[in-house]
């Protein structure tokens, strides 16, 4: 993707499902009925098949091999966005002499939130590095910890739903009190509906997350007018796009639907981590030697899993 807005080159494309990001199909685009939809399966994101599709997969589409993961989009991409962006905004209502002491400020009242839920709290402090503050740039988290994000989440939607009445209507700060409710609706539906999700849950579901989308996009342009670096458009919000079109074309064609969520390696990347940080514990070696020996104690603990549930049969 070219660098700057007044690149010569044109973008190659930011999605391996569709074309947006190609010229006048912008991938910023979050409105439900997007151009970039029009675009779906109309190339071959590569050049070369890669060698994992000789698995077994669906012939007639692919790309979708690589299927999208919710969890990571949102949780490791747009929630992050979403709570350093929110932060910001917090910081027009929070007393302090300084940011650092309004982040403070802000801190215990997250941790009070946290206790009152019996959410853990993933954060020792809030810090303008956190949430990317001290740039002059636009507000992003820098955490690695899914979880943070999922308490955060909660608590930004917790916190402008109790100062609803102190907003003007048609602030960014009223917009983004329905956005965080909606995604907080959204993903807390789509953790608790089963593996096949009813047609009317799956609308239910997909549609808040549109809503979120689409309030997401209104903030990022009234921002712009507003003259504030706020709410940037990223390719994890149209990744989230794919997700939620999919959930409504699916639920137009079939009574139940695949949850998005088991496309997810939130359990994989949990246990990943454990064997990775018990590597470098025990072995005092180069990371490319701890990544292999990461992936075979990995793929070891798998077999033994798999032939204990007879999922394979011992030699
Ligand atoms: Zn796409």
């Amino acid at each position: 993707m070219p660098k700057q807005a007044s690149s010569k080159k044109d973008c190659t494309g930011i999605c391996h499902l569709c074309l947006a990001g190609r010229p006048r199909i912008p991938f910023e685009d979050y409105s439900k009925n997007g151009v970039w939809q029009f675009s779906v399966q109309e190339e071959e994101p590569w050049q070369l098949r890669p060698e994992i599709l000789r698995c077994p997969h669906d012939e007639s589409f692919p790309e979708t091999f690589f299927a999208i993961d919710p969890w990571h989009s949102f949780h490791l991409g747009e929630g992050r966005n979403l709570v350093a962006n929110a932060v910001q905004l917090m910081l027009d209502f929070v007393d302090g002499d300084s940011v650092d002491q309004q982040l403070n400020l802000l801190y215990l009242d997250y941790k009070q939130y946290c206790k009152r839920n019996s959410n853990q709290v993933y954060a020792l402090r809030f810090t303008k590095e956190l949430f990317s503050l001290n740039k002059n740039d636009y507000p992003t988290g820098s955490w690695t910890k899914g979880n943070l994000t999922t308490s955060l989440v909660k608590w930004v939607a917790y916190f402008f739903r109790s100062k609803r009445n102190t907003f003007a209507e048609g602030s960014l700060h009223m917009k983004l009190a329905d956005a965080a409710a909606a995604i907080n609706d959204c993903f807390s539906k789509l953790y608790l509906a089963p593996l096949w999700v009813p047609r009317g849950e799956a609308y239910v579901i997909a549609n808040l997350g549109f809503k979120y989308l689409e309030l997401f996009m209104e903030l990022a342009k009234q921002s712009r007018e507003e003259n504030r670096m706020l709410f940037l458009l990223n390719p994890k919000g149209h990744m989230l796009m794919h997700v939620f079109k999919t959930m409504l074309w699916e639920a137009d064609l079939a009574s139940e639907i695949l949850n998005p969520l088991a496309m997810g390696v939130q359990l994989e990347e949990d246990l990943v981590g454990k064997t990775c940080r018990l590597v470098r514990h025990v072995t005092n070696v180069s990371s490319s030697f701890a990544m292999k020996r990461t992936f075979q104690r990995y793929r070891a603990a798998a077999f033994v899993a798999w032939a204990e549930s007879k999922m394979v049969i011992r030699a």
